[in-house]
This record gives C-alpha cells, sequence and structure tokens, in this order.
C-alpha cells in the first residue's frame, strides 16, 4: 500500500441513517477496506476503488474525548455533545475496522484503550475471525459488543461475492469464540442475496448468536461491478424510490423476513430494509437496544422506534428522546438536506411524515398494519405521533 497516508478528516460523525436508526453514530479509521467484498457499497463512496488508502490520525479522536469530558465548555459541535451523552459508536460502517492494516496501525486497539478510560460503549462491525491475545487482554464485554457479517455458511458459495475475507467456517468460530469469553455478538446478513445460503446460515447460528439482522440485497445501477455480479437475478429486481437502486418487491423481502424468523426460534431478529424495519422484533435493528448497560443510550427518537412502539412499554419517558441541540445539517446527505433546516427532530420528524405517505399509498403492507399515522401539532411544545395496529388491533401512540 505506497499511497497509505493520514489524510482521512472526518472518521467520526452521525449518518444520515439518524432518521430511522438508532445506532447512526460512525467511526471509521480506514477510508478503505481490503477484504473487498464484491459487493460492497461503501466502495463507491470515496472508498478503495478510487484507491484512497487514507487512515484517520487517531489524535483527532482523542482530541474530541478530551474536550468532551475533560472541558465543560458550551459546544457547537453536535460529536461532542453525542459524546457527552454516550451515545454508543459503531465502528465498522464503512470499512472493516479489524481488516489487517489494523494490527500494524493499531487505531482500533488504541479506540479500546480510549474507550476503558472514559468507559465508552463501542460496537464493532467486521468479517475478522480472530483478534491477537493483546486486544482480547484489553476488551470488555461490558463496554464492546461485535457484529459479524456474513451472508451464508457456505464456504465454496461465499468465494463469488467476496473472495478476500474470512471463510464463513472460521467466522461463526469467531462467534462462538466471542460468546463463549461473554461478549454479545450478532451476526449481520447483509445483503441478503440468496434465501436457502440464509436459512442454512440461521440454522447454523440460532442460540448461538444473540442478535441476527437481515437486509436484502440492493443492486446499485450505476455500478457496473454489481451488474455483471447479479446479471442472472437481476430482473427479479425493481426501481425503488431510491433512483440508483434495485430491490425485491416488498412482498416477497416480507415473505423472505417470516422464513427467516423460523429458522430464529432462539434468536431475536432484526429487519435492516428501510421499509421494513417495523417487522423488526425489537426497538433497533442492529439489536444495540437489546445490549443492555451502557448500550442504553442509543438514540431512540427515530422511525424504527416509534414503528416498533407495539414491542415496549407503553409509556414512554420524555428523558429517553434525548437527542442533540447542535445543528446537524452537515452530517445530511446532500439528497436530503432541507434548506435552513439543522435541527435532528425536524430531521425525523420529516422523514416520518414521508414515510407515513409512502406506507399508505395503496401498498399491500398497508392491508396488514392498517395504516400508520404520524400526526404532528406544529406550533405547539407538544406532538404527538399515533401508530395505529401492528396485529393486536389496539391503537399505540407517543405523546413527545
Ligand atoms: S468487509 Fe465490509 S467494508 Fe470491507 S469490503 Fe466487505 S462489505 Fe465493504
Amino acid at each position: 500500500m505506497e499511497k497509505l497516508n493520514d489524510s482521512y478528516g472526518s472518521p467520526l460523525g452521525l449518518t444520515s441513517q439518524f432518521r430511522f436508526c438508532g445506532n447512526p453514530f460512525r467511526l471509521d479509521f480506514y477510508k478503505f477496506c481490503s477484504f473487498g467484498c464484491k459487493y460492497c457499497f461503501a466502495r463507491h463512496i470515496g472508498g478503495q476503488d478510487d484507491f484512497d488508502y487514507s487512515y484517520a490520525r487517531f489524535d483527532i479522536i482523542d482530541n474530541l474525548f478530551k474536550k468532551a469530558f475533560e472541558t465543560s465548555d458550551e459546544t457547537k459541535n453536535y460529536i461532542v455533545e453525542l459524546l457527552r451523552h454516550k451515545v454508543p459508536i459503531h465502528i465498522g460502517g464503512l470499512s472493516d475496522p479489524f481488516q489487517p492494516i489494523e494490527f500494524q496501525l493499531k487505531l482500533n486497539y488504541k479506540m479500546i484503550q480510549l474507550s476503558n478510560k472514559y468507559e465508552y460503549p463501542l460496537i464493532f462491525s467486521t468479517k475478522q475471525c480472530d483478534l491477537p491475545d493483546e486486544y482480547f487482554e484489553i476488551l470488555n464485554p461490558k463496554l464492546h459488543a461485535f457484529q459479524i457479517s456474513l451472508i451464508g455458511a457456505d464456504d465454496e458459495w461465499i468465494k463469488k461475492y467476496e473472495d478476500n475475507s474470512p471463510s464463513p467456517t472460521k467466522r461463526i468460530q469467531f462467534l462462538k469464540k466471542l460468546r463463549g469469553k461473554g461478549f454479545w455478538c450478532s451476526i449481520r446478513i447483509q445483503p441478503l442475496i440468496d434465501l436457502d445460503k440464509a436459512i442454512e446460515l440461521c440454522d447454523t447460528i440460532n442460540g448461538i448468536a444473540n442478535y441476527v439482522t437481515i437486509e436484502h440485497l440492493k443492486i446499485n445501477t450505476d455500478n457496473p461491478v454489481m451488474k455483471e455480479l447479479f446479471k442472472d437475478e437481476i430482473n427479479k429486481y425493481k426501481r425503488t424510490s431510491i433512483m440508483r437502486n434495485l430491490e425485491l418487491g416488498k412482498d416477497e423481502k416480507i415473505k423472505d423476513i417470516e422464513i427467516l424468523k423460523q429458522h430464529l426460534t432462539k434468536t431475536t431478529v432484526g429487519v435492516g430494509d428501510n421499509d421494513l424495519h417495523y417487522l423488526s422484533q425489537s426497538r433497533c435493528c442492529c439489536g444495540i437496544d437489546t445490549i443492555g448497560g451502557p448500550f442504553d443510550n442509543y438514540l431512540k427518537y427515530n422511525l424504527t422506534y416509534f414503528t416498533t412502539e407495539h414491542l415496549g412499554d407503553k409509556k414512554i419517558d420524555e428523558e429517553e428522546f434525548w437527542t442533540p441541540k447542535c445543528n446537524v445539517a452537515n452530517c445530511v446527505n446532500g439528497d436530503v438536506r432541507i434548506k435552513n433546516v439543522g435541527d435532528f427532530r425536524d430531521y425525523v420528524d420529516s422523514y416520518c411524515g414521508k414515510f407515513n405517505d409512502f406506507m399508505c399509498d395503496g401498498c399491500s403492507v398497508k392491508n396488514k398494519l392498517n395504516g400508520i399515522s404520524f400526526n404532528k401539532k406544529s406550533g405547539q411544545k407538544q406532538k404527538q405521533f399515533s401508530i395505529f395496529d401492528f396485529g393486536d388491533g389496539n391503537e399505540w401512540s407517543i405523546s413527545l
């Protein structure tokens, strides 16, 4: 990696997903990923395809933690606010934190030390199949959790999609090792490409993984590698509201989820498809809400939390809905940015409204849900979101 450099300047921040996701505070020290999965969406947003081998200097993060915890200055930086509230950090949304370069640069090793110093919760997403002993010596099951990405259990089949990452067999051994050491560990089937292969995987890890997140494949039609890779399946995929992506129809996706749930009798299931989060068996589709302890500080003011209201206590404490006060417009992608809007809750409210229109616009799910309605009483201190009938016939509502 001759071009390796330390110019990556924004490793920590919120992703636009905060509108529907409780775990959007992300950290990636590496802007590239040498595992090079063929379906990887991150490769095409400044990842390894443009050979940008940059990584972040550790002092960027160290200084943010110092500002958050060793000063009491007022801040205009939402990152410092999130740190002070100890919102769990998700490491590995854009690149694998434990790809081979980590064991030379040890940036995530230092991050684990930093999280121990400030008792800060971290959740790592990885395809790695083991860690050196020195990592286990500083990892702590109370502060550190893992998600292992795996799309099937078949070592040969997976090579068509991933030819440079550890085999499924080794990743499943790693899952068992982490569980044996007391770490919370989920499996992310993301993307779900082949239902039979996913069933085989679910049968293997049922009752071993703490949680399984399922998210169907999206085919980015701007990406020739993806189009070629999925040329045999592409006819089944349809254009969605996100112009560049093709997806399976909603009914087909729901059927897959129901089948996989039947194979995961001893493991909780989350659904990562943006239109189907409400089918999750917990309040956050990555399962962070099921870990407990310091992870309970995940963000709750979002669509998935609202649409899984039927899973929780009907009475919700206002304090649970903590959100940052600082302007977050910078972390929203240009295509969803609203002119002169920087408030976290305004972005969430706007997204909920659009989702409501989408769900109630003649799609087949409408019949199953009998509609979802978010009624915002604007201009008043109280906002009211009402969510109707998730199968038990009761109306659920949240007053904010
Ligand atoms: S391991 Fe993750 S980030 Fe790395 S190439 Fe594969 S999907 Fe992308």
